[in-house]
This record gives structure tokens, C-alpha cells and sequence, in this order.
């Protein structure tokens, strides 16, 4: 570690940003009883209250609770960057690599569950800090710039709007001299605090009726007649469908890890810009910014102006729901030194937190449902890094399929189909160390490393 990260990284509290504030509410009451119900959704984070608002909303009726294991927010949903995309399958770029015969109808519904995240926000007043000032994705280096070409003009054969900025442009939105050139995609997306939706999501589920019990984890399913009973420490809850929100924790049945592994992504916040700070670095429109480095690193500003800059990933044998290893400074280090190579004119800041968070990544690189118990109970996640809205999306596709529903959008290959598999341990963490160290050093060594993440890259993660 050198004297720069070390000083930068000396009085950090490894803990997300986001969870650490006293507006932060306090979790409800374990489920200690049996009960029934008509709908049980397991999981708090998005997926998991989404759903409870969406069935809420068809039929106010419907008895539903939902169980978290934790608190609110203790997955993914408590700890991404939060920069929020329309797509439901992790970019248009992806989307094509998935299911290019879908293609206009996976736009559209990228459309439509961006209109019902804004409707939602709006008639439950949720406030939570967003800023729809777009994403701006930035090359390093002259070698990425036919790529983003190539990228700006699909977007607009798609009827995105986009600009396409040159190294001086892109600047003169966000002051880096590693950035060589940008595409911004302006509308429907953007930042925001992503506690503050979890909360707002959790008040407007509660509001509804939803019943709510935190640290009540699933321990195991049963199927109970034409039900299915949950069984929890304390207690235990039939009904007749269970929604499985559980990402990358793929708590349900072991066969969900089949194809979803879950590897930990890490962020840095540094303490408050001052306005002279921000002048440095300029950033008036406060875009989300994602860059085309190979370990991507991606970036944004909070509501009082500070920089959260994510992007290291790193694989733990067993999926720990919280590694000890990333409660100190070390795994810390590159992504620091990432953040003084992309603004090195803010070698005075320190970061005041640093945290790491789930990822589910499956093959797709996006949503996907698996059916347990003759459908009773189904399995929704696997955004793969990029869930904040896509998981509106995951939840009213998993109630559909819970339901049986007649929607044409059953019909399209992403509901119908499954990724890949991914191979067991002792292969998984084996193959997930060489990757990450590939990752790690393929943009400063090339060789094989690049060889490498091609051939991940065509078992069906596209990392390079
Ligand atoms: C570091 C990081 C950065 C990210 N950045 C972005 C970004 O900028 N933009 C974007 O769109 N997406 C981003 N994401 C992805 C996004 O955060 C997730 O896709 C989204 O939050 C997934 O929500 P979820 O509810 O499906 O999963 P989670 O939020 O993980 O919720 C699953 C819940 O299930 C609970 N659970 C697990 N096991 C059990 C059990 N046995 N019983 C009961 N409950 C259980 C967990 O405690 C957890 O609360 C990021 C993710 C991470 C980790």
C-alpha cells in the first residue's frame, strides 16, 4: 500500500455509506408464530419489496408477508453505486448477446418499468435522492474509442438519445486525464440513494398491509398439501405461492447456485467535496459514470457531494454474507489507486467508507426465474451488478410466473429460458481466483490474461 492510499484509506469505516445514517429505521419484529398466508415473499431488498407493492396493488385482498433474514437492505440493495439504467437486461449491448430476436419488446418493457418505478416514487412520495441526468460511459485510453463509436451508433439505431463526446468534451462534463472520450445517454437514467428507496419501498409495503419480519431466515421449504410451508428459527408461514428473492444468497434450494454465483463487488465514498474540490473536477450535470477498463470502475456523487467509486471484484469460498477479509483496508488498495490514476488532482481526499456487496452473476448477466415445487415456489435474481430498477422488473415477472398469468411477455425466451450453469466448487473458486487476477492486471500485463477472460468471455460472462 503506498503512504497516498494508506493516508486516504487511515480513518475509513468499513461499513456502506448508505446504511450509515441515524434516519436508518429500525427492523421489524421476527416472525415467532405459525400463520398463513396467500403469498410469502422471502428476501428485503428490492426484489423482494417491489413484489410485495406490486401484488398489494393487483388485489389489496392478498394476505402477503414478506421475510428477511436480516435487516432491510443487509443484501446488494443496501450497498450498490446506484446508478439507475432503463434496461432489464444489463444494457443493450447484453440484451443482444442474449436475445437478439427480442430485442424491441425487451426495450419496451425496459420502458414501461422505468414509467412504473417514477409512477410508484410518486404516488407513495418516495423521496430518495434521484437525479435523472443520465449515464455517461468513458473510454481510457485512444484503443476504446471505436468501441464506444461502435456503441453510440447502436444506440441511436435504437432511437436512445445519445451524444458522442470527444477526449475535450467528455472533460468538460468530468475532469480526468485518463478519459479520452464518452457516451452519454441522457434519458431515464441517472443516481440515487438507494437506503432511501429501500425505505420508502418498505413504508409504502407496509402501508399496503404487507406484513413484514426481519431477521426471520428461511431455513427450509416444505410442500404442505397444495401449499407450501416456510420454515423459519421461529416459526413458520403456508401458503399457496412463495416468491424467492434471494439474489445472490440463492437461499430457496441448492439448486438455484447452479447457475448463480455469488461474487463481492467493493466501493470506496470519500468525505464531502468542498466547492473548490468539486471545481477540480467539474461534473456540473452529475452523471452516473461507468468506464471501460477491463476491472470496470464506475462512479458517482451523492446528494452532499461525494464520490462513490466502485468496481474490484473479489470471490470468497462458501459465499460469507459478510467477508471479514473486506472489513479491512487492504482489499481496498487498487481501488483506491484506481481512484487517484482517474483524479489524481484530489490526492487530499480521504475516503470516509468502504464496503462490499453481493453480486449474482449468472451467464445472462441478467434476470432470470427458476421453478421449484411445481411452480409453488419461484426463484427470481441474478442481475448481475445491475439491479437497481431491473428489479421492479424480476419482481412483477416472478409474481406472473407464480400466478400462472397469461402475459405475453412469458412467451419471450428470457422467461422461458435458464443461463447457463457454472461449474462447482472447488472449480468455481478456482476459476473465479485466475479470473479476478485477470482481471486485476489484463489492461497493465495483456498475455494471457487476455486469453483467459476470452474463454470466460465465451463460457458466457462477458468480462473483457
Ligand atoms: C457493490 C454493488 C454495486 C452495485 N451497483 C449497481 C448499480 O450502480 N446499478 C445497478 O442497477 N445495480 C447495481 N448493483 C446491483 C443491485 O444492487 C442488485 O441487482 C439489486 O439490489 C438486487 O436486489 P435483490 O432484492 O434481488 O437482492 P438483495 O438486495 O441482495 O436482497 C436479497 C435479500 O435476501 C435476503 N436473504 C438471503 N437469504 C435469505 C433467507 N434464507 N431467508 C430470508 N432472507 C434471505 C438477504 O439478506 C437480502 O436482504 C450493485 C450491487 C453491488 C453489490
Amino acid at each position: 500500500m503506498t503512504l497516498l492510499h494508506s493516508k486516504s484509506l487511515g480513518d475509513t469505516v468499513f461499513f456502506p455509506f448508505w446504511l450509515d445514517t441515524p434516519e436508518a429505521p429500525e427492523p421489524e419484529a421476527p416472525l415467532t408464530q405459525t400463520t398463513r398466508a396467500d403469498l410469502v415473499i422471502v428476501g428485503g431488498g428490492f426484489t423482494g419489496l417491489w413484489a410485495a407493492i406490486i401484488a398489494k396493488e393487483a388485489d389489496p385482498a392478498l394476505d402477503v408477508v414478506l421475510i428477511e433474514a436480516e435487516k432491510i437492505g443487509h443484501g446488494a440493495s443496501g450497498r450498490p453505486g446506484a446508478i439507475v439504467s432503463t434496461s432489464v437486461m444489463h444494457g443493450l449491448h447484453n440484451a443482444i448477446r442474449i436475445f437478439p430476436n427480442d430485442l424491441p419488446q425487451l426495450e419496451a418493457l425496459g420502458q414501461a418499468n422505468i414509467a412504473g418505478f417514477h409512477d410508484t416514487l410518486s404516488r407513495h412520495r418516495i423521496d430518495c435522492d434521484a437525479e435523472w441526468n443520465g449515464e455517461l460511459t468513458v473510454g481510457i485510453g485512444e484503443e476504446s474509442l471505436p468501441g464506444l463509436r461502435e456503441e453510440y451508433e447502436l444506440h441511436k439505431a435504437h432511437g436512445h438519445e445519445v451524444s458522442f463526446l470527444g477526449a475535450r468534451e467528455v472533460r468538460s462534463e468530468l475532469n480526468s486525464p485518463i478519459f479520452s472520450g464518452g457516451l452519454w445517454n441522457h434519458k431515464n437514467s441517472g443516481i440515487l440513494n438507494p437506503a432511501k428507496l429501500l425505505w420508502g419501498l418498505k413504508r409504502a409495503a407496509a402501508n399496503l398491509g404487507t406484513r413484514i419480519y426481519e431477521h426471520t431466515p428461511l431455513e427450509r421449504m416444505e410442500e404442505d398439501g397444495l401449499s407450501v410451508a416456510v420454515i423459519t428459527p421461529g416459526g413458520r408461514v403456508t401458503a399457496p405461492r412463495v416468491l424467492l428473492a434471494t439474489n445472490a444468497f440463492a437461499a430457496g434450494d441448492r439448486r438455484i447456485r447452479q447457475r448463480v454465483a455469488m461474487v463481492r463487488d467493493r466501493i470506496l465514498a470519500t468525505e464531502p467535496l468542498s466547492p473548490e474540490q468539486m471545481d477540480r473536477i467539474g461534473w456540473r450535470n452529475r452523471q452516473g459514470v461507468y468506464d471501460t477498463r477491463t476491472q470496470l470502475n464506475y462512479m458517482r456523487l451523492t446528494r452532499d457531494n461525494r464520490i462513490i467509486f466502485g468496481g474490484r471484484l473479489g470471490y470468497f469460498y462458501g459465499s460469507p454474507r459478510d467477508p471479514e477479509h473486506d472489513r479491512t483496508p487492504q482489499p481496498y488498495d487498487r481501488l483506491a489507486a484506481a481512484f487517484f490514476r482517474t483524479f489524481p488532482q484530489l490526492d487530499d481526499i480521504r475516503f470516509t467508507h468502504a464496503w462490499s456487496g453481493p453480486i449474482a452473476l449468472t451467464t445472462r448477466m441478467a434476470v432470470h426465474f427458476q421453478s421449484y415445487l411445481g411452480g409453488k415456489a419461484v426463484y427470481a435474481g441474478g442481475y448481475s451488478g445491475f439491479g437497481v430498477s431491473a428489479s421492479r422488473f424480476g419482481a412483477e415477472i416472478g409474481l406472473a410466473k407464480l400466478q400462472g398469468a397469461k402475459r405475453p411477455e412469458l412467451d419471450l425466451e428470457f422467461a422461458r429460458t435458464m443461463p447457463g450453469r457454472i461449474p462447482p466448487e472447488p472449480f468455481r473458486t478456482l476459476g473465479a481466483r485466475i479470473t479476478m487476477h485477470a482481471l486485476d492486471t489484463a489492461d497493465s500485463k495483456g498475455g494471457w490474461r487476455r486469453l483467459w477472460l476470452a474463454m470466460v468471455g465465451r463460457l458466457g460472462f462477458p468480462l473483457s
